[in-house]
């Protein structure tokens, strides 16, 4: 049975010319950077070389850029570093709902320590309303955080807006785009923002890496403290074969960009026509227009998500609830109910996401499969 796999927003497989890259840092080359010897020298010179690379990718200089164990820690980090670090300008920031739980985790637990959290409202196309920012900056305000594209339903969130109004009100802005970094350009500069966290192994990388850009100037407090490596601001023995792997999968996905992302379209495009005319009940969440290539998430009104997720994957789709499962019991999608689904329609919801290796036929195939799967379980 050929198996089909549409999750590639949850990981991608790593590529084999990164893993070539990586190798010698594993084994030969396995000196701590921290070592003033010549196995350590050659470390951080391939970790130099690794920060200069990303660095160059993204607009950003070396020196601001600050490798974490993925993108969990550079969410958790950005929100809890940025306002705590940023506390005389006032104690209020701002999240947006649809955030990826490592930041909404994050902003709570600031909450609960007194600091003063807003949530931004959002659109039933998934698009954050930036009229509702601009109601809730405050003088005190002292950050703004928005992804640039959300993970479940791969909305493409307007940072232009939200970064002129917030750098109206001398409030910093942070941008997790651990989702959008594959696909979208990505420039710090031109996006305008203070902090920006990506993860590797959203695109053909390593797992276990991560990164957070922090604009020079920008105050941050270190979450992760110990030693003094990242320039005293995240402790750690710095992991110089997946930094190396990181720097060559980012380079190879910016080089691939335009290609991938139209074959990665068109695929995802067939895939979600095969579904709309298939089903009546098949209703697309989130905007079509502002949203990421590979992403195709709906709602199948009257079945089950949970079942229909297995049902698939006995015949080989692999695609995702992008909820959090726990003994047994899907809790609804708080992206989903952000953007005003019902309980119901959110528990009936499926991400599908696609990537390089999904060829046409596989993605016409995996709408054909889908429609008899949806059908199958309505008529239970
Ligand atoms: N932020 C977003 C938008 C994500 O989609 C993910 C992972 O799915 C993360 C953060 C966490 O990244 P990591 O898996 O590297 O911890």
């Amino acid at each position: 049975m050929e198996r089909i796999y549409l999750d590639y927003s949850a990981t991608t497989p790593l590529k084999k010319e990164v893993l070539t890259e990586m190798t010698p840092y594993f084994t030969e080359c396995f000196g701590n950077a921290n070592s003033l010897h010549s196995f350590g020298r050659e470390a951080v010179s391939a970790l130099d070389d690794a920060r200069d690379k990303i660095a160059f990718l993204i607009g950003a200089k070396p020196n601001e850029i600050y490798f974490t164990s993925g993108g969990t820690e550079a969410d958790n980090w950005a929100i809890i570093g940025g306002v705590k670090a940023n506390a005389d300008k006032g104690k209020h920031f701002i999240v947006s709902p649809i955030e990826h739980p490592a930041v909404i985790s994050s902003a709570k637990r600031l909450a609960n320590d007194g600091y003063d959290l807003s949530f931004m409202k959002v659109g039933a196309d998934g698009i954050v309303d930036v009229n509702d920012l601009k109601l809730k900056l405050k003088k005190d305000t002292s950050l703004v955080c928005c992804m640039l594209a959300n993970n479940e339903i791969g909305t493409i969130q307007p940072i232009d807006k939200i970064v002129s109004l917030a750098k109206d009100n001398g409030s910093l802005v942070f941008t997790d785009a651990v989702q959008a970094i594959g696909s979208m350009d990505i420039d710090v500069k031109k996006l305008g923002v203070d902090m920006l966290s990506f993860s590797a192994h959203k695109f053909y990388g390593p797992k276990g890496i991560g990164c957070l850009y922090v604009k020079n100037g920008v105050k941050i407090t270190p979450l992760v403290s110990g030693g003094h490596q990242e320039r005293a601001k995240r402790g750690g023995t710095s992991n110089v074969a997946l930094a190396v792997g990181m720097a060559k999968a980012l380079e190879l996905a910016v080089k691939n960009k335009q290609q991938s992302n139209k074959l990665i379209l068109s695929a995802r495009d067939a895939f979600i026509d095969k579904v709309k005319s298939g089903l009546d009940n098949a209703v697309l969440n989130g905007s079509l227009d502002n949203r990421l290539v590979n992403n195709a998430h709906f709602t199948f009104k009257g079945v089950s998500g949970e079942a229909l997720l297995y049902n698939l994957d006995l015949k080989g789709v692999c695609a995702s609830n992008g909820s959090a499962c726990s003994s047994g019991t899907v809790e609804p999608s708080p992206v989903l109910k952000a953007i005003g689904l019902s309980d119901n329609d959110a528990k009936s919801s499926v991400r599908f996401t696609f990537g390089e290796e999904v060829s046409l036929q596989s993605a016409i195939k995996a709408g054909e499969i889908v429609v008899d799967a949806v059908k199958f379980l309505l008529n239970k």
